[in-house]
């Protein structure tokens, strides 16, 4: 016999996942609009539980003396508030409030909303979700998007800019030398933070080794970096990991290099 099991913070996911899909789509079809906020609201819900639940096994039922049923999305949040597990701003508990209400409201009977409402609370939902995740749940939930399915989102005005914002609040509280972030090569934002070798863009969670040049000394993607094969007087071989420019001059300067 075969059970299907899933965890709660796997789950959590998998909806988070499904709703940046119909948050997509939602721009041609509006329809998509409903499960784009009812599956993020599952998700935020979800990923609550789980942060109680690693706290204490038994703070995800609503009567700790009674564990049967598990707690709605309000007690949670009043539950990670009073744990001080968590402190959320103004603007992030309205828009779960909201979404809470909304998701009730297509479930049980109809909504009505302006899409431009519907966009700027999504937009706080969204980036909340990926920053809750990463910072409590030490998971970066941009890993379960597809590339092409985080584009699309990327490429959405209102997205980008939320998790822009969020992006340089992070690179200020991390206290991130602004010289060291640098231009993502994926999303194009100024979030790419080479320090410490975190390697990483804070929008798009994009990542590349960063390389020193080994003749110039500066700091390239590797991407950008080319091994040469030098071989020395005495007749000895060795590799370097070179910068296109400083390629360029060894190769005017020593012609017959190979490089990879
Ligand atoms: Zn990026
Ligand atoms: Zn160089």
């Amino acid at each position: 016999m075969s059970r299907f099991e899933l965890s709660l913070f796997e789950n959590s996911k998998g909806f988070f996942q499904e709703s940046i899909r119909h948050a997509v789509a939602a721009e041609a079809d509006p329809h998509a609009w409903k499960y784009a906020i009812t599956f993020i609201v599952q998700a935020i819900e979800l990923a609550l539980k789980e942060h109680l639940r690693r706290a204490h096994p038994l703070l995800v039922f609503a009567d700790v003396d009674n564990p049967k049923a598990t707690v709605t999305l309000r007690k949670a949040l009043d539950r990670v508030g009073h744990a001080k597990l968590v402190t959320l701003t103004e603007k992030e508990a309205t828009a779960i409030l909201k979404a809470n209400e909304w998701r009730n409201a297509v479930t049980h009977y109809e909504v009505s909303e302006e899409v431009a409402n519907l966009q700027f609370v999504y937009a706080s939902l969204l980036g909340f979700y990926l920053d809750y995740t990463f910072d409590k749940l030490d998971f970066d939930t941009r890993a379960v998007l597809d590339d092409s399915l985080l584009t699309k989102l990327l490429a959405i005005e209102h997205y980008r800019q939320e998790l822009v914002d969020r992006a340089e609040a992070r690179i200020a509280a991390d206290k991130i030398d602004t010289g060291l972030v640098w231009i993502c090569p994926s999303c194009d934002a100024g979030a790419f933070v080479i320090q410490d070798d975190i390697n990483t863009c804070y929008v798009c969670g994009f990542r590349e080794k960063v390389l020193q040049c080994e003749r110039c000394n500066e700091s390239f993607f590797e991407s950008e970096t080319h091994r040469l094969d030098v071989e020395w007087d005495f007749g000895a071989e060795r590799y370097e990991r070179v910068c296109g420019n400083c390629k360029e001059e060894l190769r005017q300067e020593h012609w017959g290099y190979d490089d990879d």
